[in-house]
């Protein structure tokens, strides 16, 4: 059995960049110019590399970058404050409030506080009532990856059984979601899920989202299952995903690799939502 085929996130993400360039060139020839606000509460390391890599996509795809960094004591209602007057200016086509907040501050308030339209981290209530009502809201930018990743990979997911591990709600839920609304059938599974290995052995599409090394092992997965690793593990050994990476290519048809699977495509669907928001929705 030949290995199963890599899936170049790298690539892809260029891919789409490629087509959030030729759009930002659409918009501002009819006089709109996209802007995406970054919000960074504290001084968390890991959250100010993250932002700097949008700021930086940002420029350029030609989408002007407006970046906000508050202290770490920052109280609530200095940040309501920011994020309304920011829901009120036009400039601003889409806001990226980067999580952890500080534990004073209350994230699921804040990311409510966030008009949906200019929700392109489809966080909000309403974006995730939207997408469980199969609706046009914005999806988190991780889920809306994979898909993309699945839809260059020449994936058929209608009527494909998909296996979800992880039910967060920024990756598992929404990805589940949005396999959902492209007609597979999905099984969701998490900590307490019995049997987790039976469950996966049934999977056309097989997506590891938990944040644990070693979650999928080649006897998890059937002969020719396309396997997306989500995950994102720092270990002794470097940057490690869910899925054990060789033994489980043996087997599968298709797989992502970590680092240069899924990572990849997060930033490029930021853009890509942003464009959107910016375009009216
Ligand atoms: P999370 O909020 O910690 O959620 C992890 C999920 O995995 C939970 O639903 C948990 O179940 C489930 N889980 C834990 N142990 C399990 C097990 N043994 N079997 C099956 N399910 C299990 O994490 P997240 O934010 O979704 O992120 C998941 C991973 O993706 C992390 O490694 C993260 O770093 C990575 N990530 C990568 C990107 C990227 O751009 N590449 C973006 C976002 C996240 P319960 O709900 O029962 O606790």
């Amino acid at each position: 059995m030949a290995e199963g085929a890599i899936i170049d996130g790298h690539a892809v993400a260029a891919a789409v960049r490629e087509r959030v360039v030729a759009e930002v060139a659409g918009l501002r020839a009819a006089g709109v110019s996209p802007g995406l606000a970054t919000v960074l509460v504290g001084d968390d390391p890991a959250s100010h590399l993250y932002v700097r890599m949008k700021r930086k996509a940002c420029e350029e795809v030609g989408i002007e970058p407006f970046h906000h960094e508050l202290p770490g004591h920052t109280a609530q209602g200095d940040l309501v404050a920011l994020l309304e007057e920011l829901n009120a200016d036009p400039r601003v086509s889409g806001i990226l409030l980067q999580l952890p907040l500080p534990e004073h501050i209350d994230a699921g308030a804040m990311t409510a506080t966030i008009l949906p339209d200019k929700d392109i981290d489809g966080l909000s209530p309403v974006n995730a009532g939207l997408l469980a009502q199969g609706g046009a809201g914005f999806a988190p930018c991780t889920p809306l990856g994979v898909m993309e990743l699945l839809a260059h990979a020449g994936v058929e997911l209608e009527g494909a059984r998909a296996v979800v591990l992880g039910r967060s709600r920024l990756v598992g839920k929404p990805l589940a979601q949005l396999l959902l609304a492209a007609n597979a059938t999905v099984t969701q599974c998490h900590s307490r899920t019995r049997d987790l290995a039976a469950i996966c052995r049934e999977a056309d599409v097989l997506v590891a989202a938990v944040g644990r090394p070693g979650t999928v092992t080649a006897d998890m997965v059937p002969e020719g299952a396309v396997v997306i690793d989500v995950g994102t593990n720092r270990t002794d050994a470097g940057l490690v995903g869910d899925v054990d990476f060789d033994a489980v290519r043996a087997k599968a048809g298709a797989i992502t690799p970590v680092p240069g699977g899924v990572g990849p495509m997060t930033i490029a669907m930021l853009l890509a939502n942003t464009v959107r928001a910016a375009a009216g929705g």
